[in-house]
C-alpha cells in the first residue's frame, strides 16, 4: 500500500506476460489505437493521448520542454516534492520559474493565482505548473477550481495528474488544460514504465515554436508516429499490454465508481488513524483520495514502525520523502485493493503500533473505524444511485 507502483490485478500482470509481437506490427497499432481510446475517456480528451516509454517524470518533462523556451517565465505553485520536482526540471531547461509557494500539507489556493496572473497583464507568463495530487503530502487541489482561475490569461496550464488520473475527476478540455501527465503505476493499476501525455490545440502550437533542446521526448515525433499507428522508438510493448487490460478493468468499473472506491478507501484509513490517535499531515480541505499521509508520533521512530508492518505483518506503507523524512508515513490506496485489505493494513497499524509501545487506542478501534467508514460511503453511494 505504497502510493505507487500500486498493487495490479492478476490479469493485467498475465497481460503483460504476452509473447512480444512486431512494435510497427499490425498487433501493436490495434493496442496503440485501443488506448489511444480508453485513455481520451480517462482524461476526457479528443485530443491524441500519447504513450511514452518512461515513468511520470518523463512524461513531465515531455510537457516541459515541448511547450517552453529557455528564459520563458514561468509560475509555479508547488504543494511539496512532488510540485519541488517540476519546478526543478523547468529551471534545467532554463525557464525562469517564479514560484507562488504553499505550505506542504495544504493545497493552493484559486484566489492567489487568479490574482498573479491578473498582474500579469502583458501575458508574460507563459505558463502555469500545478500538481493536481501532492503525493508527498497528501494533499490534493481542486483543479476545476485553480484551472477557472487562470480565466482568459495566455498562459499554459500544465498538470502533474501522475497520482490523480482515474482516482478523481478530470475534464481535460472542459477545465481547459494544456498539458495533462500520468503515469501506468498509479490509480490505472498497470505496472511502471509508460508515462501518457496529452496536449491541448494551444499547447500543440506552442510546441512548434518551443526552443528548450528536445530529442526522445519530442512530442511532435510522438504525434506524428501515432498518426501511423506506431511509436517513434520501441515501446514498453508489454506494459502497454498490461495496461490496456488494466484500462478495460477501469473502465468496466466506470469512472464515476472508481473515484468512489478512491474516496471510500481514504476515508477508512483516515478514520482509523484518527481513531488510533494519529494526526494526519494533510489539512481536512486538501484530504487525497489517493494518499493518506500520517505524522509519526512523538518519540516513536518511523522506520522501526514500517519495517514491523513489513515483516511481522506483510503490510507495506510509503515513507516521508524529503524534508519529511522520519516525520510522516504514507498509506496509499490505489491498485488492486479490496475492502478487506483496507481493513487488515489498519489492524496491522494498530498492532504494531502497540507492540511498540505507541498510543493506546481501545483494541479494534482501527477496524472499527474503518468498517464504519467503508459502510457508511457504500450506502451513500446506494443513496446517490436511487436518487438518480
Ligand atoms: N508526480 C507525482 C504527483 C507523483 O506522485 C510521482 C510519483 O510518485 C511523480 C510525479 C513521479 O513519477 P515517477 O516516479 O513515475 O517518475
Amino acid at each position: 500500500m505504497i502510493p505507487g507502483p500500486v498493487a495490479v490485478r492478476a490479469d493485467v500482470l498475465a497481460a503483460s506476460a504476452q509473447p512480444l509481437r512486431n512494435h510497427r506490427g499490425p498487433f501493436a497499432k490495434k493496442l496503440y489505437e485501443r488506448l489511444d481510446e480508453q485513455l481520451k475517456e480517462i482524461f476526457q480528451t479528443r485530443q491524441r493521448v500519447l504513450l511514452l516509454g518512461s515513468s511520470g517524470t518523463g512524461g513531465l518533462e515531455a510537457a516541459v520542454v515541448n511547450l517552453f523556451s529557455p528564459g520563458d517565465k514561468l509560475l509555479a505553485l508547488p504543494m511539496g516534492a512532488f510540485g519541488d520536482r517540476l519546478v526543478a526540471i523547468a529551471r534545467a531547461y532554463g525557464a525562469d520559474v517564479e514560484v507562488l509557494d504553499t505550505e506542504w500539507g495544504d493545497c493552493c489556493e484559486p484566489q492567489r493565482l487568479r490574482e498573479r496572473l491578473a498582474q500579469d497583464r502583458q501575458g508574460s507568463i507563459k505558463g502555469v505548473l500545478l500538481t493536481h495530487n501532492e503525493t508527498s503530502t497528501g494533499a490534493a487541489n481542486d483543479l476545476e477550481a485553480l484551472a477557472r482561475a487562470r480565466g482568459d490569461h495566455p498562459g499554459l496550464l500544465v498538470v502533474d495528474s501522475v497520482s490523480a488520473v482515474g482516482a478523481s475527476e478530470l475534464k481535460m478540455d472542459e477545465w481547459g488544460l494544456d498539458a495533462v501527465v500520468t503515469a501506468s503505476q498509479k490509480a490505472l493499476a498497470a505496472p511502471p514504465g509508460a508515462a501518457m501525455v496529452a496536449l491541448s490545440e494551444r499547447a500543440w502550437q506552442a510546441a512548434e515554436s518551443a526552443a528548450m533542446p528536445r530529442f526522445y521526448f519530442d512530442l511532435r515525433a510522438a504525434r506524428s508516429s501515432a498518426e501511423k499507428g506506431q511509436t517513434p522508438w520501441t515501446p514498453p510493448l508489454s506494459i502497454l499490454l498490461a495496461l490496456e487490460r488494466a484500462a478495460d478493468n477501469y473502465l468496466g468499473e466506470g469512472r464515476p465508481s472508481a473515484f468512489a472506491r478512491h474516496e471510500r478507501y481514504a476515508s477508512a484509513v483516515r478514520d482509523a488513524c484518527v481513531a488510533l490517535g494519529l494526526l494526519l499531515f494533510a489539512k481536512p480541505r486538501a484530504y487525497s483520495p489517493t494518499v493518506t499521509a500520517v505524522c509519526v508520533p512523538q518519540g516513536a521512530d518511523a522506520k522501526a514502525l514500517l519495517a514491523r508492518l513489513r515483516e511481522r505483518y506483510r503490510v507495506v506503507f510509503g515513507g516521508g520523502q524529503l524534508r519529511l523524512d522520519g516525520k510522516i508515513f504514507r498509506i496509499g490506496n490505489m491498485g488492486a485493493l479490496e475492502e478487506s485489505d483496507i481493513v487488515r493494513a489498519v489492524d496491522a497499524l494498530e498492532s504494531a503500533l502497540r507492540e511498540l509501545g505507541i498510543g493506546g487506542a481501545a483494541p479494534g478501534a482501527a477496524r472499527e473505524a474503518a468498517t464504519r467508514a467503508l459502510a457508511e460511503r457504500a450506502a451513500g453511494r446506494g443513496r446517490a444511485q436511487a436518487a438518480v
